[in-house]
């Protein structure tokens, strides 16, 4: 008898669409039984506990050189974490001690005190330690397998195509997962952020995160639609959802075809009107992809990505290093660089941000930069010495208001006062823009546009923060409504106030790149679109489609609509009234 068809909802991390056969990946156990040994085989038994640590020790400096080689060097630093593990005395020493003292083997005693370090870690507030499990786990199956003689059932070994289920990706697994027949993963854990969903971006392929309970629903080898554009998780598709799959695939596949044509043509619309398209990166790592697609600029570039998976915080060597490469590989074309947002959803342990009661209201982004100029002028210092070597371009998230902009404003002079004291140079009239994501800052851009070179609107947060819904909690996520006429309206009235004071005005939020949206929002004049690379040929082929009148009517009308729902409806309509052989009518 077939397995019923099972639907499972989870956190679209990168997209795509993919069928195929599960893998589940870290379900093997690791159990060891209880084994006595004699006074006599001590010596013996610490002589195989040094052996399997120096083999994994290979191992992992091996796989270190394979992700450095094939990912950048920022990825494989991950690994100088698990080679700290492998030097931990303490964690030695203490199997060590069992061994002798309760006379048991050296696997067993290994097993128990690695079960109860994750025990501990596992009660610790300290994000970086609390990252730290992951490390030791991974680590710890390592050891554990080259004791036991094990070969890894690991994606090293794979032959056929597959889409990998697993709790969490560890570092090293997605390292396996390079150039590796994995079509896409899927995993319990994870946000839009996390590490995994980054990866995935990287490496181009579909995933679905945050599932919460994949690895227990999916077994091994079960056929499942991987949906990474919606989040969606099908397993034992029926062959009713397959026939939908394939011709969802089929239309993919159809505008792959024709975004290929499109890699150099520029984005203007039937009637001559032009807009920028630009991508959204997180690490530098990224710029070999965004030239890849043909985009002609970098929108946003998130730097939190710097202060994770480490104990101190980067340098303002480090960072110009980093910024430098970018500039230089994108110019002449434009990079905008965000300042540091941490808080809200990112917790880092360096530096140090207590977790506020609700953290999205709580001491975040530019309030945490403010309150720590030592942190904020080193990566001003960083991105000025910068600006020499190309295009670059600085924004500030979460301004509140213009108190705040003057501020930061103050900490860039005197970054720029210390640079040239010290005679360094840089670019004295640097652009400097404002990300538009508080309603305040929504409702005051006129006054704000006086001080700034551009505005670039945040609808990630703009809709959480006008419609108070958070955005990670899944339970409210039926409210988070980028077309809810209360959000058009603040996008509207930020164009607008922005045009009249004669500055451009782009959107970085997720929101830029979802068709029917895009339709809209060039109706409503956004000069700029930032988006992750591979969606901007799609934006592209959009707005290469339609007159500025056309788009124009369409912004007019869904302005007047009262509810969100209608207005997506009304979009997709008109959307596929323009493009009937791509997109699907409402
Ligand atoms: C946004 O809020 O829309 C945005 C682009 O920034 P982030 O997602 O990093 O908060
Ligand atoms: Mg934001």
């Amino acid at each position: 008898m077939k397995a019923n068809e099972i639907i499972l909802r989870g956190i679209p991390a990168a997209p795509g669409i993919k069928v195929g056969k599960t893998y589940l990946l870290g379900g093997e156990e690791l159990a060891v039984n209880k084994r006595s040994i004699a006074e006599g085989e001590i010596p013996l038994e610490v002589s195989r506990f040094e052996d399997a640590l120096i083999k994994t020790r290979k191992e992992i400096l091996e796989l270190q050189d394979k992700v450095s080689k094939g990912m950048g060097t920022e990825h494989a630093e991950i690994f100088d974490a698990h080679l700290l593990v492998l030097e931990d005395r303490m964690l030695i020493e203490e199997v060590i001690s069992r061994v002798k003292k309760e006379k048991i083997a050296i696997d067993y005693a290994f097993s128990q005190v690695l079960k109860r370090y994750a025990e501990v870690f596992t009660k610790v507030e300290d994000e970086y330690l609390k990252e730290r499990i992951s490390d030791i786990n991974d680590v710890g199956r390592r050891i554990l397998r080259n004791l036991l003689g094990r070969k890894r059932k690991g994606l090293e070994e794979l032959k056929d195509s597959v889409i990998v289920v697993a709790h969490d990706i560890s570092p090293s697994d997605t390292a396996a997962m390079y150039h590796k027949n994995v079509i896409g993963f899927v995993t319990d854990i994870g946000g839009k952020t996390s590490h995994t969903a980054i990866m995935a971006k990287s490496l181009e392929i579909p995933a679905v995160v945050g599932l919460e309970t994949a690895t227990v629903q999916i077994k091994d080898d079960d056929t499942v639609v991987l949906d990474g554009n919606s989040g969606l998780v099908i397993v034992n598709p029926k062959q009713e959802t397959l026939n939908k799959y394939e011709r969802k695939q089929e239309k993919i596949e159809d505008l792959g075809k024709i975004f290929i044509t499109l890699k150099d043509l520029v984005p203007v619309t039937l009637d001559g009107k032009q807009v920028e398209l630009a991508a959204n990166i997180e690490l530098p790592q990224e710029i070999p992809s965004v030239k890849e697609h043909g985009v002609h600029g970098i929108g946003l570039y998130r730097t939190e990505f710097f202060y994770m998976n480490r104990k101190d915080l980067p340098t303002e060597e480090e960072q110009f290093q980093s910024y430098k490469y970018v500039a230089e590989e994108m110019k002449p074309y434009p990079v905008i660089i965000r300042t540091l947002d941490l808080g809200g959803d990112k917790f880092l342990s360096q530096p140090q941000i207590p977790r506020d009661m609700t953290p999205f209201l709580g001491w975040r982004a530019i309030r945490f930069c403010l309150a720590r100029p030592d942190i904020f002028k080193t990566q001003l210092r960083a991105i000025l010495r910068a600006s020499k070597y190309g295009n670059l371009k600085i924004m500030y998230p979460m301004i509140s208001g213009v108190e705040e902009l003057k501020q930061a404003q103050a900490l860039l002079e005197e970054s720029k006062k210390e640079l040239h004291a010290k005679k360094v140079a840089y670019k004295d009239d640097i652009d400097i823009g404002v990300m538009i994501e508080v309603p305040s800052a929504a409702l005051t851009c006129d006054i704000l546009s006086k001080e700034a070179k551009f505005f670039s609107i945040g609808t990630n947060d703009l809709i959480q923060y006008s419609l108070a819904v958070d955005r990670t909690n899944e339970k409210v996520a039926y409210l988070y409504e980028p077309l809810h006429p209360a959000v058009l309206r603040l996008i509207k009235n930020i164009i607008d106030a922005g045009h009249k004071a004669g500055i451009w005005v782009g959107m970085c939020g997720e929101m830029s790149s979802e068709p029917s949206f895009a339709l809209l929002l060039l109706g409503l004049g956004l000069d700029e679109f930032s988006m992750p690379p591979s969606a901007v040929s799609k934006i592209k082929h959009i707005i290469r489609s339609v007159t500025t009148k056309q788009a124009e009517e369409i912004a007019y009308q869904a302005l007047n609509l009262s509810e969100g729902k209608e207005v997506e409806k009304f979009t997709k309509e008109q959307l596929h009234k323009i493009l009937p052989k791509f997109y699907p009518k409402a």
